[in-house]
């Protein structure tokens, strides 16, 4: 989603310096019965069930995986509310009534470090899904299915870049968290006993990098780095990082692991420490909230299940309430952009980000080519778009819209204000169908 309602200036510099503020956890928080993975679900707890932090109370179905459900808060199970979800559609909630004591499942023990030592890649799989760990930069794909394979890894990626504007939500982590996501990373690592990893961060964060420099010289055999990398958007696409980082051009349709390479965002390492560890899934996470519309845009560590409505009085509500709003949760680019503020935060939110809405007519296309210059797929959204008005479907699949990483340049860039990307968008759909 390209904010087009505003000029893009970004708060980076700002909201980077900044603490994470701590979110008060609601009174009731919501869990979403499905997801844009897993269509069906099943909930094993009844009305009025007291429910642990951490307790596995349903199951998702991924159709070919299956993703537990776990409590973000310990209180009662006390029914289901539609809301939306961050996938834009009205969706079935759990809500569960918290009691405000955050006790633990007593079942969820930490693992000691000699039952850690002789883990295989094989309990990884199983640890991760038994957590419900998914890529926490907002692709929500499940880590373990990135596990769960046996093709050899020479190096681990740890992407670090962040490259979208607003969202600081992953540099307020490295900046808070540094020895929990160095042993995220050991511990990836050890799954695939790889020994170099390099954490992917862009050149202008010199002072993040030297400071990870010089933590890590507390690991002096860890074959952990850091790697700078481009300032540019996207760097932060696997393909481009991988290029910046290592040389390698991963052609379209192969795996980084058919390359031995494995990459994961910074906070899925975060993640997967305390799942490995503490035996804990992700009940809480950093949550950037920026834009113009809202009053103090902050990062905050929010409970996952939050309403985002909860959140923005926390920002002190909008600076112009009269106004309609766009609302996109994720980026400005590749986020989604929101029906209504009446949504719930999951997991994969790394940010909120609030503006006022003002109409910003499409203009007839120019044929300027822009589209075409920035894409960095190598498409012809300009063609793929035409090829859509035109309902040519031929036409659509053999310009290969599949290639589309939905990176929103070509809206961004195109001066007739056309939301190119949304054809390219369809045209994805049609290429799919037979
Ligand atoms: S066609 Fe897809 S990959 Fe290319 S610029 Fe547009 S959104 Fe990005
Ligand atoms: S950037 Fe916009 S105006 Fe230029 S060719 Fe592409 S669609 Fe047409």
């Amino acid at each position: 989603m390209i904010a087009r309602s505003t000029v893009i200036h970004d708060t980076k510099g700002l909201l980077d310096a900044l603490p994470t503020l701590k979110l008060d956890v609601p009174d009731d928080v919501f869990l979403a019965t499905g997801n844009a993975r897993c269509a069906k679900a099943e909930v094993f707890v009844n009305e009025g069930d007291h429910v642990y932090l951490g307790q596995v109370i349903g199951m998702r179905d991924g159709g070919f995986f299956k993703q537990p459900i776990h409590a973000t808060v310990s209180g009662t199970f006390t029914g289901y509310e539609e809301h939306y979800h961050r996938n834009g559609k009205m969706t079935k909630f759990i809500r569960l009534h918290n009691d405000h004591k955050d006790e633990w499942d007593p079942s969820l023990q930490p693992r000691s470090d000699e039952e850690i030592a002789k883990l295989t890649r094989k309990d990884f799989v199983e640890i991760l899904q038994q957590n419900a760990m998914v890529g926490l930069g907002g692709s929500s794909f499940p880590t373990h299915v990135k596990f769960n394979h046996d093709k050899p890894i020479n190096v681990i990626l740890i992407n670090a870049i962040e490259c979208e504007p607003y969202i600081t939500s992953d540099i307020r982590l490295m900046n808070e968290e540094i020895e929990k996501i160095i042993q995220g990373i050991l511990l990836i690592q050890q799954a695939f006993s790889c020994k170099k990893a390099l954490i992917c961060i862009k050149k202008k964060h010199g002072k993040l990098c030297r400071v990870y420099e010089e933590y890590l010289r507390r690991y002096p055999d860890s074959g952990i780095e850091v790697c700078r990398v481009g300032n540019f958007y996207p760097q932060g696409w696997e393909i481009a990082m991988i290029k910046s980082a290592l040389g390698i051009d991963i052609p379209s349709g192969h795996l980084p692991s058919e390359y031995g390479i494995a990459n994961f965002n910074v906070s899925t390492a975060w993640g997967i420490y305390d799942a490995v560890k503490l035996n804990r899934p992700v009940v809480e996470r950093r949550i950037s909230v920026s834009g113009d519309a809202v009053n103090y845009p902050s990062n905050f560590n929010v409970r996952v299940g939050t309403p985002l409505r909860f959140l923005l009085e926390k920002c002190g509500g909008y600076r112009h309430p009269d106004k309609d709003k766009t609302i996109i949760l994720g980026g400005p680019m590749m986020g989604a952009s929101m029906p209504s503020d009446d949504c719930i935060l999951t997991k994969t939110v790394t940010s909120v980000l609030v503006f006022d809405y003002e109409e910003a007519p499409e203009s007839p296309c120019i044929r300027c080519g822009s589209c075409v210059y920035s894409c960095p797929t190598g498409l012809e959204p300009k063609q793929i778009m035409d090829a859509v008005k035109a309902f040519d479907k031929p036409r659509m699949k053999a310009l290969n819209p599949l290639k589309c990483i939905e990176c929103g340049l070509c809206t961004y860039v195109c001066t007739s204000h056309i939301r190119v990307t949304d054809y390219v968008r369809r045209a994805k759909v049609f290429a799919k169908m037979k």
